[in-house]
């Protein structure tokens, strides 16, 4: 009698999401994972003063693990679709919405939606 709230699946869910990106970018350490429930605790403050914005905390997640990152480590996720050029990171669209996909604003291109990078970057690390 205590069923899961949307709310509380929606932060699940980003936070899955995410931590499969930065696994797909071998990225996961202990500290990064630290900055990915960081972020997850902060949209939760913001997803409960406005739970109709819960399916935009994926997007959201995203956007705060890639500033937090910026900050701590460098560019994260790199563009893997541009072979050439200054090395660039991926850009969560909608920046406030559902869905969220990274895109190449270089390339003009959907790369993958938000969790499933490591189709994009082709495919799980060998064992
Ligand atoms: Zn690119």
């Amino acid at each position: 009698m205590d069923p899961i709230s949307p709310l509380e699946q929606a932060l699940h869910a980003a936070r899955a999401l995410v931590l499969a990106d930065l696994v797909a970018g071998r990225v996961a350490e202990a500290d990064v994972v630290s900055l990915v429930e960081a972020a997850v605790a902060g949209r939760r403050w913001w997803v409960e003063q406005w739970p109709e914005g819960a399916g935009f905390v994926a997007g959201l997640v995203a956007q705060d693990v890639q500033d937090a990152l910026l900050e701590r480590y460098g560019r994260w996720p790199l563009c893997p679709v541009c072979g050439s050029g200054d090395p660039h990171a991926l850009e969560v669209e909608p920046e406030l919405g559902p869905d969220p996909r990274w895109v190449c604003h270089r390339a003009g291109v959907v790369v993958a939606p938000v969790g499933s990078l490591g189709a994009a970057l082709g495919g799980p690390p060998p064992s």
